[in-house]
């Protein structure tokens, strides 16, 4: 799998922020004030209590490992997928990095990370730690 296969993920003024701060090499996530949970994805109104003014905050990214699997069949090569479940709570459904995809085990930490792709964009992985 080439990174320059991957189209870099479009963009809209609420995920702008993210992909601000992606850009820099930082992973950020929402998090609510009034019932104190981070969610995935980001989005201003909680998935949890509806409260309208979630904030950013940084993450180290750092999670383990819930499940994964092998996309054996793609255009672009194979590539593996997983469900980080980040140490702050949420579950992030993420593409590994290749050099990890042979040696992914549930329960296994990883973290997020950011590479460039199709047109230099920065692309958000998970990688082995
Ligand atoms: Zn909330």
């Amino acid at each position: 799998m080439s990174y320059d296969l991957i189209s870099p993920p479009p963009l809209n003024p609420e995920s702008q922020p993210f992909w601000d701060a992606a850009a820099k090499g930082t992973f950020l996530i929402r998090h609510c004030p009034a019932c104190d949970q981070a969610h995935w994805y980001p989005r201003t109104i909680c998935p949890l209590c509806h409260q309208a003014d979630t904030e950013w905050r940084e993450s180290p990214g750092t999670g383990t490992i819930y499940t994964w699997t092998h996309m054996r069949k793609s255009p672009r090569g194979p590539f593996a997928l997983a469900y980080l479940e980040l140490d702050e709570g949420p579950r992030v459904y993420v593409q590994f990095r290749p050099e990890d995809s042979e040696n992914l085990e549930i329960g296994k930490r990883a973290r997020i990370m950011f590479h460039p792709v199709k047109d230099g964009a920065p692309m958000m992985f998970a990688e082995l730690i």
